[in-house]
């Protein structure tokens, strides 16, 4: 026997009591989608690298760095997607969602893949939510998207433990104008700045503003701010925001030196953080991103959505409100003998039938009732049905509530389906 083969670093399994928590927020997401009139996409996992190059851009820390990029057959370089916008996009195009100024409301969930330093809250494989609207341009469809995911705060108890951040990044030429002034205040403190910066601010200034090099804070906090370059349509359109979460009864707090990592954004950015994941504070992040159809080669369309990292959705409402119990099946059945082995698969087989069925598990592995009931009990089930020789003879089973609601009794066969209602608190 070889030595077992372990996963890689940075990627996790998700074990089954694991699972439960992940299928209640993910049926919160499915509903909350639902309730705001988003539909889902799902897109393949790998996509030309070409794709990614161009819509997060070359000089991101993704693309620069954190990508799985292999060779295809056919001399094609291939990527793990490292986020859904640019996929989602990409097959918007590509199927004509966004012919004719339609509109689009979708949303998606899956694994995203980055070749990050692995740590608490940063994964290889992290699982991200998203939403993306296209075709619509303005305020009110960023207060749209932002109360979209609050309301999945509000489902997730976690209101109030989460901050929402905003900022804006204004048009093009807004940025353009300000770029220059942010260049010139970096290069008069271009000794104090770190390789990364000196490098970003070559390429891509603005990313200066998200560098995570503490020692750069005070450098960053004094630096020009986005929001005194703005044009009029640029201050209006961030006014407009504002004054929409206002009245939808959404906090928010400014803050100038948000950037969003990734090239395509203009206009609203903004990110919902929290102080009690440490370092990985932010949980949900987002903004507008009209250039990117265009960097992709559709005709300019208006684009907006968010992401959010599931992984520290999780961490964060384990941290607030503990672990959950998973529950069992209702019913465990409990067999003795050939007999009744034989026909327990079939019993189970009918009360798990209908829509209103019970959730069975069936003893498929003999043993003693002692042990038959001590995996009943581990399964976490309500109630253990017996059938044995005596019983199948009867053609009764024998009722045995495990968590407390009465005595055990021996019913008809004919009677099951109703004492299990009744003991189960079925109407
Ligand atoms: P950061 O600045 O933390 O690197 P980012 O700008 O790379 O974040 P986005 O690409 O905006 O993150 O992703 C949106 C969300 O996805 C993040 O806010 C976070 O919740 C989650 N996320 C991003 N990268 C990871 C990762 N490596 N592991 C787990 N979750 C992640
Ligand atoms: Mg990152």
């Amino acid at each position: 026997m070889g030595q077992a083969v372990k996963s890689i670093k940075g990627v996790h399994d998700i074990l089954p009591q694991q699972a439960h928590r992940w299928h209640t927020l993910e049926r919160h997401v499915m509903e909350v989608m639902e309730a705001y009139g988003y539909s889902e996409m799902r897109t393949p996992i790998l996509e030309k690298s070409e794709l990614f190059k161009r819509s997060i851009g070359e000089v991101t820390d993704i693309v620069e760095k954190e990508m799985y990029t292999f060779e295809d057959r056919n001399g094609d370089l291939l990527s793990l997607r490292p986020e859904n916008t640019a996929s989602c996009v990409r097959a918007a195009i590509q199927h004509g969602l966004l012919a004719n100024n339609q509109q689009s409301r979708i949303w998606y969930l899956g694994p995203m893949f980055r070749r990050e330093n692995p740590q608490a809250g940063r994964y290889r494989q992290f699982w991200q939510v998203g939403a993306e609207v296209y075709g619509v341009a303005g305020a009110h469809i960023e207060a749209e998207l932002i109360l979209l995911s609050a309301a999945l705060w509000q489902r997730t108890g976690l209101t109030g433990h989460v901050e929402l951040q905003v900022n804006t990044l204004g048009t093009a030429e807004d940025r353009t104008q300000y770029r220059q002034l942010l260049v010139e205040y970096l290069t008069d403190h271009r000794s104090s700045l770190d390789e990364d910066s000196l490098r970003r601010m070559e390429t891509n200034p603005l990313r200066v503003l998200d560098s995570k090099n503490p020692a750069l804070t005070d450098i960053i906090a004094a630096a020009p701010k986005m929001v005194d370059s703005l044009c009029d349509e640029s201050r209006e359109h961030f006014e407009q925001l504002q004054t929409a979460l206002q009245a939808c009864g959404v906090a928010y707090t400014l803050n100038p030196n948000l950037v969003r990592g990734l090239d395509y954004y203009s206009h609203t950015v903004f990110e919902w953080v929290t102080t009690k994941l440490g370092a990985q504070g932010t949980v949900c992040a987002g903004g507008r991103y009209d250039g990117l159809t265009e960097q992709l080669g559709a005709k300019l369309t208006p684009g907006v959505g968010w992401a959010l990292g599931m992984e520290r959705l999780i961490a964060l409402v384990d941290e607030l409100h503990g672990a959950i119990d998973v529950p069992g099946p209702e019913v465990f059945l409990v067999l003795s003998g050939d007999g009744a082995n034989t026909a327990g698969l079939a019993l189970a087989e009918q009360l798990r039938a209908g829509d209103d069925g019970f959730s069975v598990v069936c003893n498929c592995s003999g043993g003693s009732m002692k042990s038959q009931f001590k995996r009943a009990d581990k399964s976490a089930a309500q109630v253990a049905l017996v059938l044995g020789e005596s019983e199948l003879e009867a053609g009764t089973v024998a009722i045995k509530p495990l968590r407390g609601q009465g005595e055990q009794q021996t019913v008809p066969q004919s009677e099951i389906v109703d004492t299990l209602r009744v003991i189960l608190g079925r109407s």
